[in-house]
């Protein structure tokens, strides 16, 4: 996928060094006042958007200003606030839950270590690396979210996949100052040059040491072309040559007497082979 590329302390400090003059006050996105409003942002952040949490939490830090005021939330109060979020029930359970915890365990604190933090409801690795790094200056590892894995890998830092040893050899080859502000600074990158369909190589100034240069976009029309024959293979006879499958029965409410009309349509194919004839004549 990417090319093998030597990792020294020499490169990387180049690659700092370009990203802090792009983007010299890239910081975390979630708008907050203190730890605990950082923890419950990042926990809503979960398959959604920085911008769309930030249009929620104002009125949510307003009735639960802290974690003991959170603890005793009903979740049919706080559901609805953090519907527009996504996953919502899913997340209502895990800020309560998390709030409780902290309530019980830490006297309503915000614990500062990465091996209490991880332990509460909702709060996986990546969580608790925001917190720790963004807000109570505590850095204990690198934030790697969905940006940071595809920069990391794209720059040849990690042949990892998984945000877990990615973040290992990340700190293995960043010194510890730099594992917030690298962090943040790759996220801006691909937030907003680095993108993951189509990255803006030409106006990256990355790009004369970045491995992927001008290769993701071609390599990504060759993934589709690839994913696309085995799918066309998987399909024979009538379906092949249908624009596009038909939804699901389930989903439109049709009965089975949708079957005819996939049986119906090998008998387009003269139509179609007319046209040429036509044509010719
Ligand atoms: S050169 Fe292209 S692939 Fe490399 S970091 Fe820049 S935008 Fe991303």
């Amino acid at each position: 996928m990417w090319d093998v590329v030597v990792v020294t302390p020499d490169r990387v400090a180049q690659l700092a060094k370009l990203l802090a003059e792009k983007w010299p006050d890239a910081h975390v996105e979630l708008d907050h006042r203190n730890a605990y409003e950082l923890l419950v942002a990042t926990i809503l952040s979960a398959q959604s958007t920085d911008k769309m949490i930030n249009t929620v939490t104002p009125a949510l830090f307003a009735k639960y200003p802290d974690a003991m005021a959170l603890a005793k939330a009903d979740p049919a109060a706080l559901e609805p606030m953090i519907y527009k979020t996504g996953f919502f029930r899913m997340k209502a359970k895990n800020l309560i839950g998390m709030a409780r915890a902290v309530v019980d365990r830490h006297g309503g604190s915000i614990p500062e270590t990465m091996d209490e933090l991880v332990e509460l409801p909702g709060v996986a690795r990546k969580t608790a690396n925001v917190v720790l790094g963004s807000a109570l200056g505590k850095p204990a590892g690198v934030v790697v979210d969905t940006h940071v894995s595809r920069l990391a890998q794209r720059l040849g830092l990690t042949e990892q996949t998984d945000p877990v040893k990615i973040e290992q050899d990340l700190m293995r080859i960043l010194p510890r100052d730099q594992w917030t502000p690298f962090a943040h600074r790759l996220i801006w990158h691909g937030r907003r040059v680095c993108h993951a369909k189509k990255p803006d190589c030409e106006n990256c100034l990355l790009a004369p040491l970045c491995p992927s240069a001008f290769l993701v976009t071609i390599d990504t029309k060759r993934q589709r072309e690839a994913n696309a024959k085995p799918k066309a293979a998987r399909k024979p006879g009538a379906r092949a040559g249908a624009k596009s499958p038909p939804p699901p029965a389930a989903r439109t409410g049709a009965k089975p007497t949708a079957k005819p009309a996939r049986t119906a349509k090998p008998v387009a194919k003269p139509k179609r082979s007319a046209k040429p004839a036509s044509r010719r004549a």
